[in-house]
């Protein structure tokens, strides 16, 4: 069971996230990251069963987290009504529908570098902690505040959920 943010932790994370929303470059390199992410996976041909099972959280045993440039260019493009957002946020990710991710062009690094197969733990790992130093970058290119925190408490502070 994850501890709750307090109330200071929401305040900040919304305030470092709205301060990375006033610098439009943010969104543009955490999407150019993503896209280098999808190359690399893609060179590794991971198997995907498509069982949507790495969404749901708690059946799976773990737990996704995210940071501060991400959240605000997912948030940016919420606030843009490129998807709705959640009306409830409980177990599992509340953007999965029918097993399927309904925000999957702008899903989370974790969602791009995670899959179940047993023969990508390796690598996975290991560019796990070469783009997340990436996005730790831009982070200190643009003075945003850095944040990790999970999806879903991330959300409800965001959405106010
Ligand atoms: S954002 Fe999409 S891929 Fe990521 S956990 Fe949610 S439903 Fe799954």
């Amino acid at each position: 069971m994850l501890q709750s943010l307090s109330p200071a932790q929401k305040l900040q994370l919304c305030q470092a996230v709205e301060y990375a929303l006033e610098i439009p470059e943010i969104s543009v390199r955490v999407k150019q990251l993503y896209e280098e992410i999808q190359q690399q996976v893609k060179l590794k041909n991971p198997r995907c069963d498509r069982s949507g099972r790495c969404c749901r959280f708690e059946e799976y045993g773990h737990r996704l987290f995210v940071t501060t440039v991400e959240l605000a260019a997912f948030f940016g493009h919420a606030k843009s009504g490129l998807f709705s957002t959640p009306r409830t946020i409980n177990e599992g990710c509340p953007y999965q529908v029918d097993r399927l991710c309904t925000v999957h062009s702008y899903r989370p690094f974790g969602c791009r570098i995670f899959f179940c197969d047993p023969t990508a733990t390796d690598w996975q790992q290991e560019q796990y902690e070469h783009f997340h130093l990436q996005l730790k970058q831009i982070h200190t290119d643009f003075n945003v505040p850095y944040m990790y925190v999970e999806w879903r408490q991330a959300l409800r502070a965001l959405f106010n959920r």
